[in-house]
């Protein structure tokens, strides 16, 4: 699926402005009024970093990699990554914890490239189905370990501020690759390390 259109001209960023102070107009506001002269350019400024992932690569974001590791065949597991991401449909948060395994063959990567792959998929208009599969498909893809699991679980402000208001619900989803999908012993040792309490607060 393409993340962004190639055919569409990118809107400048005075249209995007002009396209603020219309949603502002039509919720019943007077944009000319002083306290909102410089929320369209502060709304646009958000946006660019709501929707930076546009602009990453996460398989770039993978390519270097280590492979000597002394033969660590175990599960690697980077818990509780906090994102933070847009719900495709309503344009709301969704805020929420990615656990990112998995379990190297031969080369293994430094651990905030992970968290920067979670970011790089979640900075954009998503569907959280969509954000599991893409994380957990780039770093089988680049890394081609034994097995890859990502775990998702999030609240979606388009539920809780709006719509059903239902506050407190999340929603979990998960992929799991390879030997997670395979084998239920390596499933449940990743399962048993996720439920594990933190040590500290490090
Ligand atoms: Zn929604």
């Amino acid at each position: 699926m393409s993340s962004q259109s190639d055919s569409l001209p990118r809107p400048t960023r005075a249209e995007a402005e002009e396209a603020v102070r219309t949603l502002l107009r039509w919720g019943g506001e007077d944009p000319t009024r002083e306290g909102l002269l410089d929320t369209p350019s502060r709304v646009v400024k958000s946006y660019e970093d709501f929707y930076s992932g546009y602009r990453d690569d996460p398989r770039e974001i993978l390519s270097r990699t280590f492979s000597e590791v002394d033969d660590y065949d175990e599960i690697v597991l980077l818990r509780d990554i906090r994102f933070e991401s847009h719900c495709e449909h309503h344009m709301v948060p969704i805020i929420g914890r990615a656990h990112v395994a998995y379990l190297p063959r031969s080369r293994v990567v430094g651990i905030s490239k992970l968290a920067r792959v979670v970011e790089a998929y979640a900075r954009r208009f998503q569907i959280q189905e969509r954000l599991t599969a893409q994380i957990a498909n780039t770093i089988d893809e680049i890394l081609q370990p034994h097995g890859t699991a990502v775990i998702l679980e999030a609240g979606h402000q388009c539920m809780t501020t709006r719509g059903v208001h239902r506050p407190g619900v999340s929603m979990v989803t998960s992929r799991m690759l390879g030997v997670f999908r395979d084998n239920s012993d390596t499933r449940r040792e990743l399962m048993a390390m996720l439920n594990r309490p933190q040590l500290s607060e490090f």
